[in-house]
């Protein structure tokens, strides 16, 4: 079955969430977290899904950018994104061991703000280690949007939100994202965006 999303205003988003020891890992009640986690992603469909938003404050989180996610999108979008499949995975204590100096912006939702997009700006380059759901050590290189999932759903293990890091001008409803946006260039989204007529 798949858990209801925690959404934003719980305080349990907003917690520190504790590490997993390698015993715990390997328990019958996070291997079970992890499967309603995967289901819960799926079903929603988000390509990326925290323990707290499931409200666990734990630190594990769970990503999959499925080919079918990404067939309705425009080309030449996935191609701006750098959006690629990726398959289904699991990483738990996560720690960002480098981020590139060079950034990207680009549009960004979450499951527990859900109806919105805002620009955010995040690392184009990330290393991450983490243990995986057999409790080893893995260590990963991650460019694009795969970059951009990790450093979305790094953030709500620390309590923070993309919205905490958006562009608060360029927030935009779902609806209207797709009607302006979703085909054209993020070149031209950054332009309207950046600059505030109002200083
Ligand atoms: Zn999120």
């Amino acid at each position: 079955m798949p858990l209801p999303i925690v959404r934003a205003g719980d305080p349990v988003l907003r917690q520190q969430a504790r590490p997993l020891t390698p015993e715990e890992i390997r328990s019958p009640r996070i291997r079970r977290l992890i499967e309603q986690m995967r289901e819960t992603m799926r079903k929603a469909p988000g390509v990326g899904l925290a323990a707290p938003q499931i409200g666990e404050s734990l630190q594990l989180l769970v990503l999959e950018d499925a080919a079918e996610l990404q067939r309705e999108l425009p080309a030449a979008l996935l191609a701006e994104m750098q959006r690629v499949p990726i398959p289904f995975q699991v990483l738990i204590n996560p720690v960002i061991l480098e981020r590139s100096t060079d950034t990207r912006v680009f549009f960004e939702g979450c499951l527990s703000v859900p109806g919105y997009r805002a620009l955010v700006p995040r690392h184009a380059n990330v290393r991450v280690r983490a243990r995986n759901e057999q409790g080893e050590e893995v260590e990963m290189a991650a460019a694009g949007w795969y970059a951009r999932i990790i450093q979305h759903e790094v953030d709500h293990l620390g309590g923070m939100l993309c919205i905490d890091r958006m562009w608060p001008r360029s927030l935009c409803t779902t609806e209207a994202y797709n009607e302006v946006w979703l085909h054209r260039s993020i070149a031209e989204a950054i332009a309207a965006f950046e600059a505030d007529p109002g200083r």
